[in-house]
């Protein structure tokens, strides 16, 4: 398994992680075992506390992940892009280029 790979679970394992420790309180409520403890409400906002924080670290994650991908595809999209150099000032242009980006002059004729 690729590292991205697991750091993509890794990022999704945070998150559900996030939404059990925001949703327990509402668990143990609803479970019934709310007298075994003190005071809910201070856990409630402990366990929210904790469950926000957790979802802001798998945020985090998933959107690095996300710009590394982009930038890797980008990367990629350059590398297998074919150039040739400029007649004219003899620069190194794309190879689908009508007009030279440096000294605008006209490279192929447009197809009608
Ligand atoms: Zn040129």
């Amino acid at each position: 398994m690729s590292s991205k790979r697991i750091s993509k679970l890794l990022s999704l394992f945070i998150a559900w992680n996030a939404v059990g420790w925001i949703l327990s309180t509402y668990i143990i409520e609803i479970a019934g075992i709310r007298a075994e403890v003190d005071n809910i409400l201070i856990l409630r906002y402990k366990t929210t506390i904790l469950g926000l924080a957790l979802l802001i670290v798998a945020v985090s994650l998933y959107l690095v992940l996300k710009v590394m991908k982009q930038r890797e595809a980008e990367r990629n999209i350059l590398r297998t892009r074919t150039f040739i150099r400029c007649p004219i000032c003899g620069r190194r242009i794309p190879a689908d280029t009508v007009m030279c980006p440096y000294c605008l002059s006209i490279i192929k004729e447009e197809i009608k």
